[in-house]
């Protein structure tokens, strides 16, 4: 883990040095009934995960997988990052109350309209949710601030101003957050009010002013309140659509054990690693580069000239700053849950998933490491996509030699694919060199001349 810690260090300083870093997106639309059957039940697989992702920050990213036993019983099990037993036990509770909803819906006594029962579902989930609703609810009248006021003035034109008027029904439509923890129940009744609101501006002249500001303001580059706002609304509708998405899973599958006798449970979240394991001694970046695998002393002289042109821009300083940071890597709920199904009885086998469908779902798209993970241990289980994001807290599951096997084999095992990870993560730090030095050095000098493409240095590589 030593070794494969420092390029790491070093791909953060680069992309720090650079740009801001993608944000991860949560799925945000609406079902689609053109899917196939197998692609319409990750999306709900997904959207079960989503709803169990209570806060912000990344501790309670989950991975939910849908299993079926010898007798058919179905078990929705799910990890998430860093929870306590309560708080699983507690999402457990949640999870378990949304999915009765949905099977007493389908007994002809209990049934209620589509719309009633989203109604229903939308509030377990938003009661669930509120600290990381309450968030988006203050981005929201944040960014909403922002753009009335950029939309106002005496000399705006006349479609400004009528934009400003739309926009400011829309904040008066947002629940006063602060109070909002007195009485969730309220809270949650004036959330779903705007919600909906906020739905039917979809449909209203407004979303295509909003969505035409958003599009200038990324091409000239100048304020991002359009794009914020874009992009909250799009967080808040997500629940909307988890919602749907749950409906019409339900009128699917509502013949089949889904949401028949079925059992939720959870796998605990990953223990912190030694502090001995990731101590590491601070480096300069000529050291990390030294130690890129497969690269000739030419390939590295230009990565060292690519750093050098981007120590203007601090590369050096934030270096340092990532040494100070506190490594503190854990499992990732996805890896957690893919490395609980390897080792048990009927392993990895698609029997062992509902319709024999092998999924992992997860309540954000998949980090860059976990990718690179699942990609050299060759799996057979899918997942979602992924994003661009990589992180410093993540560790390879624990090593746990099986019944029957051999362990110095199977400690050779983990330090290959943990070798293979390294190779990836050098490969990534010299892909950014090249393009975020080039990248840096055309914006600064307006010229593309040294534009260096990654051919030569990919080529010994066969990744
Ligand atoms: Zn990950």
């Amino acid at each position: 883990m030593r070794n494969f810690f420092p390029p790491l260090v070093l791909l953060e300083s680069i992309h720090e040095t650079c740009s801001r870093r993608a944000d991860p997106k949560a799925a945000e639309a609406p079902p689609n009934p053109n899917q196939r059957a197998e692609g319409r039940f990750q999306t709900f697989v997904n959207k079960l995960a989503h709803i169990c992702d209570y806060r912000p920050k990344g501790d309670t990213v989950t991975a939910l997988a849908v299993l079926v036993d010898e007798n058919g019983r179905v078990l929705y099990l799910f990890a998430s990052n860093r929870r306590t037993r309560a708080d699983l036990n507690k999402t457990r509770q949640d999870l378990i109350a949304i999915l009765n909803l949905l099977r007493e819906n389908l007994q002809s006594e209990t049934r209620v309209p589509d719309p009633v029962l989203n109604i229903r579902l939308l509030r377990q989930v938003l009661a669930a949710n509120t600290a990381r609703v309450q968030g988006y609810l203050s981005a929201l009248s944040k960014e909403l601030k922002s753009c009335i006021k950029s939309c106002e003035g005496e000399t705006a034109p006349q479609d400004f101003r009528t934009a400003a008027r739309a926009l400011e029904r829309l904040l008066q439509a947002i629940p006063d957050t602060k109070e909002a923890g007195r009485n969730s129940d309220e809270f949650v009744t004036s959330t779903i009010q705007c919600i909906q609101t906020v739905q039917e501006y979809r449909t209203l002249p407004i979303q295509h002013f909003i969505e035409k500001q958003a599009a200038t303001s990324e091409r000239l580059g100048t304020a991002e309140s359009w794009s914020n706002l874009q992009h909250v609304i799009g967080r808040l509708l997500s629940y909307q659509y988890d919602v749907e998405t749950l409906i019409s899973a339900h009128h699917i599958w509502g013949d089949t054990e889904l949401f028949g006798d079925f059992d939720v449970d959870f796998l605990p979240s990953s223990e912190p690693y030694p502090a001995s394991a990731t101590r590491i001694t601070p480096e300069t970046v000529e050291s990390i580069i030294k130690r890129t695998p497969h690269a000739s002393e030419a390939q590295l002289e230009m990565l060292r000239q690519h750093a050098t042109d981007l120590q203007p821009f601090n590369l050096d300083g934030m270096l340092e700053k990532q040494w100070k940071r506190k490594i503190e890597p854990i499992v990732h709920a996805e890896v957690l849950l893919h490395d609980w199904l390897s080792r048990t009885p009927g392993g990895l086998q698609e029997a062992r998933f509902f319709s024999n469908w092998r999924y992992i779902g997860t309540s954000k798209p998949i980090c860059r490491l976990c990718q690179y993970y699942f990609t050299i241990i060759a799996t057979p289980v899918r997942f979602r996509d992924g994003h661009p994001n990589t992180y410093l807290h993540w560790r390879p599951p624990d090593v746990r030699v099986r019944e029957g096997s051999d362990v110095e084999q199977e400690k050779a095992f983990w330090r290959s694919v943990m070798d293979q990870m390294k190779t990836r993560v050098y490969l990534d730090v010299r892909r950014m060199l090249v393009e975020k030095a080039t990248d840096k050095k055309r914006n600064d000098s307006n010229t593309n001349t040294d534009r260096i493409t990654l051919d030569g240095l990919l080529s010994n590589l066969n990744l």
